[in-house]
Order: C-alpha cells, then sequence, then structure tokens
C-alpha cells in the first residue's frame, strides 16, 4: 500500500475534525504530503469519517491522477494539490466549514490580529471571493488568499489551512477557528481593540520559543 503512514494520518485527523467540532458530517477534506515521493493522501469524497480506514484514503500525483485507492477522491482535490505544487513549506493540508470561520466567512470579513494566536496563521488571515466549491477555480483564488500565510477564510464556504506537517496543520485550522470565534463574540458587543504590528512581532517571537516550527515572520 502506497503511503501508508500519510494515510493513517489523513484517517485519524478527519475523526478529529468531527471530535473537535470543526466540521459536521462529511464537510471538509484533509490530505498529507510526500515530497520524496511527489504523492499525497487525500480523504475520499462524502465519506462517513468514523467508517472511513486507510485502504479508502486516496492516494495522488500532483499532475491529479489517482496512483492507489479505489475510492472517488475529495472533489477539492485542486485544492490541495495546488499547496503542495506551489508551496515548498507547505505537507499538509486542512480544509473546514467550522462554525465561527464560515460565519465571517459568509460576512467575506478576513479576520485582523485581534489574538496573538492568529499567529499560527499569520499576522492576519484574509477572506477570498465566493467560488464553485470543487473547481480548480477555488484553488487558485484560495492559493491567492493563503500566499505568506498558513491560513485562509474561503468566502461563503469554509476555512483552509496548511502547514509544514499534519500536526502544524490541525493546530492552525484549530487555532483560527478559536479566533474566528473570539473575534466574532467581541464584535458583537464591541469595537476589538487590535494588536499592533509590534505586539504581533514579539508574540510570534514567543511562539518560535515555545518549540513552534513555521510562523509567519
Ligand atoms: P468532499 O467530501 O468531496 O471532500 O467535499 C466536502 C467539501 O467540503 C467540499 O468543499
Ligand atoms: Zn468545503
Amino acid at each position: 500500500m502506497k503511503l501508508k503512514y500519510e494515510r493513517e494520518q489523513v484517517v485519524h485527523f478527519c475523526k478529529e475534525l468531527v471530535n473537535k467540532n470543526l466540521t459536521t458530517g462529511t464537510g471538509g477534506n484533509i490530505s498529507v504530503f510526500n515530497r520524496e515521493q511527489g504523492l499525497f493522501a487525500l480523504s475520499p469524497s462524502g465519506m462517513d469519517y468514523f467508517i472511513m480506514d486507510d485502504e479508502d484514503v486516496v492516494v495522488l500525483d500532483l499532475d491529479g491522477n489517482i496512483v492507489d485507492g479505489s475510492l472517488k477522491p475529495s472533489v477539492e482535490l485542486d485544492l490541495h494539490r495546488v499547496m503542495y505544487a506551489g508551496r515548498e513549506d507547505i505537507n499538509a493540508v486542512v480544509h473546514a466549514h467550522s462554525v465561527y470561520a464560515t460565519t465571517l466567512a459568509v460576512l467575506r470579513l478576513g479576520v485582523p490580529a485581534c489574538h496573538y494566536l492568529i499567529g499560527f496563521c499569520g499576522r492576519d488571515v484574509r477572506c477570498t471571493e465566493y467560488v464553485d466549491f470543487g473547481t480548480s477555480d477555488l484553488a487558485e483564488v484560495a492559493f491567492e488568499g493563503m500566499k505568506d500565510r498558513y491560513g485562509v477564510l474561503l468566502g461563503n464556504h469554509g476555512l483552509l489551512a496548511g502547514g509544514a506537517d499534519i500536526s502544524y496543520a490541525f493546530s492552525a485550522a484549530e487555532e483560527l477557528e478559536f479566533v474566528c470565534q473570539v473575534y466574532y463574540r467581541a464584535k458583537c458587543i464591541g469595537e476589538p481593540i487590535l494588536l499592533s504590528d509590534e505586539n504581533m512581532t514579539s508574540a510570534l517571537a514567543k511562539f518560535k520559543g515555545y518549540g513552534q516550527k513555521k510562523l509567519m515572520k
């Protein structure tokens, strides 16, 4: 079986998507890239994460050809593929329909530096325009939106996060959802006070001291 380890990671973190309330039903998708082999393991389309096992995960090359697996891959395969083809710093991608990120995405609001944990994704996070799900156009817009960042909100759709490995990408997704929730709640009762560039520089430096490998400068 190709990419057994990466497939196991996809299975584990897809369940975590539901366990951590980051998505409902079969929404969202996860992939892990093996850069040496030029192949990535991607969750299958529309499959219950709690009956999925590693054989159900689909292995693709960077042209989008299936090289192992018998199920239909996620409709968002381009969303994952373009990140591995165009970003050397990204080896795992998490897409979710978490409630607060999606709420801001419906309002087409990006996320400013209202809490230092935005630093998992960058100094702030953009929101893209709406593009049909499962299209190469969405992949293109998401790639642009995530430039110099590890996260982006997809207009009227959800969130996308990436990282050097799946642990980082998943944490970036979780922390982005947390900051979206805090930002939304703060905006409900007042005007959030934002952190300065200086505050964020200092926070990002502290993150590095705590062993976080890949944070934006
Ligand atoms: P898949 O089940 O095909 O991965 O699609 C879910 C999704 O989130 C589409 O954007
Ligand atoms: Zn989606």
